[in-house]
């Protein structure tokens, strides 16, 4: 069974920093570098699997389904998981370069983009990446509340797969949530939810909509919810179709065919409405009593940037939406982890295909790279991320067979986390807590019962271990 204890190989010693699928592709490519390698996993939660665990709707349960191969990748005897342990923190980057021959950072984009428009501050206006951390029970964000039982119109600023997933969620029932691994807290505001319309606000047309063509028919499929646009909102720009026909991809044209088909079929008739609107930026937003009331949007125009891409830009038309609860689903963006060289233009850590550089245009931190969202910043599907750490891990094949890397004077980090009081969650201990969130899920009727609060999961996995008192 692999187990951290077992960590200190004399070989090729890899640490890979975080555990969501960025972490995971890359521990796979490297077992399959074609030299035996110890790749020791970081995390400082004590659960493993990133966005999948914490990000992933708990009504996507076939998108969950790639854990089973991380679980694969994980059965490795050369895998490592050491869970609780904050780089940066209980052990410095310093530490990591005394204990490795590589680094490899993959811990993805932990905070959001900020819209920066007067009114950001009211109460009811929230990051979607907050929405969908609490109802995922991420430790990071259960304390969240969000007053969905006076609220009866949302505004989602962004139209990406993440507001998708937040439209999805809104206009769903607790009941059709009630048996996934939804957060247990998440499901009395669900219910007393009062929530029939999600205005969905992109800043660009319907050929250059964000979202996936799966998810916005998804939603359409909801037994009480119209998809709904205005043949206004539907109309795509000379310039648009143009682009469209040059250089849009299949799913964009999908897209268009979509929200013009949806356009001829006006209001609907069912209870909850998804209003989608093209060519609407927010401006500002207006409160009584410090709270959320209303967003001014501008209205836009395409013109073609540089590179033929159609962007918008703003025309002398506004319009004030009433609204109740805001959502701004318009980016991920890094968080610096202490020691990592950090591009604060880009939100990433800074790199030449995936060698991390101290700073943009500097030198190679020989030995250090980067993966995933935290080397191309936050987009793709989690299998680009496959690709991706593919690409890293050539490089950091070909740097380890020149020599290139650091010269780690030590072998097994165990003894460094004992002597300073950090309890590592080992890959045996995740496995325990996993089959017991399982059990008590099922035993409530649903998929998992997600324990959301760190000190809650390490009592229970302490209390799981064989010697536990
Ligand atoms: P995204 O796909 O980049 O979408 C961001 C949206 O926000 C875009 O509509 C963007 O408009 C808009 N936006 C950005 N800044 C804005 C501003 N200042 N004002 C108004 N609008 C603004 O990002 P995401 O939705 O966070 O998703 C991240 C990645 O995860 C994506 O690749 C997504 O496909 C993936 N994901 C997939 C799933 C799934 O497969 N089910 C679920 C969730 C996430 P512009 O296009 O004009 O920039």
């Amino acid at each position: 069974m692999p187990d951290s204890t077992s960590a200190g190989s004399t070989g090729w010693r890899v640490a890979v920093v975080g555990s969501g699928p960025a972490a995971f592709y890359t521990a796979e490519a490297l077992f399959k570098a074609g030299e035996p390698v110890q790749v020791d996993m970081f995390d400082r939660l004590p659960v493993p699997f990133g966005l999948v665990r914490g990000g992933v709707a708990p009504d996507h349960q076939n998108i969950k389904g790639v854990i089973k191969v991380y679980n694969k990748i994980a059965a490795n005897p050369a895998f490592h998981f050491f869970g609780n342990v904050r780089v940066g923190k209980d052990l410095t980057v310093d530490d990591l370069a005394a204990h490795y021959h590589q680094v490899v950072y993959a811990f993805g984009c932990e905070s959001d983009n900020k819209l920066g428009v007067p009114g950001e501050e009211l109460a009811g206006v929230h990051a979607a990446t907050d929405f969908v951390g609490w109802y995922n029970g991420h430790p990071d964000h259960r304390h969240h509340r969000f007053d969905l039982a006076s609220a009866r119109t949302v505004a989602l600023v962004g139209n990406g797969n993440v507001a998708m997933d937040v439209a999805r969620i809104l206009l769903s029932t607790a009941d059709a949530l009630l048996p996934t691994d939804i957060a247990e807290h998440a499901l009395p505001s669900l219910r007393q939810s009062q929530v029939r319309e999600v205005i969905l606000l992109g800043r660009r047309g319907p050929a250059q909509a964000a979202f996936s063509p799966k998810e916005i028919e998804e939603i359409s499929e909801l037994p009480d919810v119209d998809v709904v646009v205005t043949p206004e909102d539907a109309a795509v720009d000379a310039m648009s179709a143009q682009w469209l026909e040059k250089d849009g991809a299949r799913s964009q044209t999908r897209n268009v065919e979509f929200l013009r088909e949806r356009a001829t079929h006006g209001e609907g008739e069912k209870p909850k409405k998804l209003r989608c609107r093209f060519l609407v930026a927010p401006v500002g937003l207006k409160g009584e009593d410090g709270h959320v009331r209303s967003v001014r949007v501008q209205h836009m125009k395409l013109v073609a940037a540089g590179d033929g891409t159609p962007r918008p830009e703003p025309r002398d038309a506004f319009e004030d939406l009433a609204v109740d609860l805001v959502f701004k689903a318009i980016g991920y963006r890094g968080v610096p982890c202490p020691g990592v060289p950090f591009d604060d233009k880009k939100g990433i850590v800074p790199n030449v295909e995936g060698r991390v550089v101290e700073k943009v245009g500097g030198a190679v931190r020989t030995g250090h790279y980067a993966s995933g969202w935290c080397k191309r910043g936050p987009t793709g599907l989690i299998g680009t991320n496959s690709l991706d750490a593919k690409a890293t891990v050539e490089a950091m094949k070909a740097d380890h067979a020149g020599g290139k890397q650091l010269a780690p004077a030590k072998a097994d980090v165990t003894a460094l986390l004992q002597q300073r009081g950090v309890d590592a969650v080992t890959w045996t201990d995740w496995q325990r807590l996993d089959a017991w969130e399982v059990q008590q899920g099922q035993s409530r009727g649903r998929l998992r019962h997600k324990l959301v609060a760190v000190d809650e999961m390490m009592q229970r996995i302490r209390a799981l271990r064989p010697n536990a008192s």
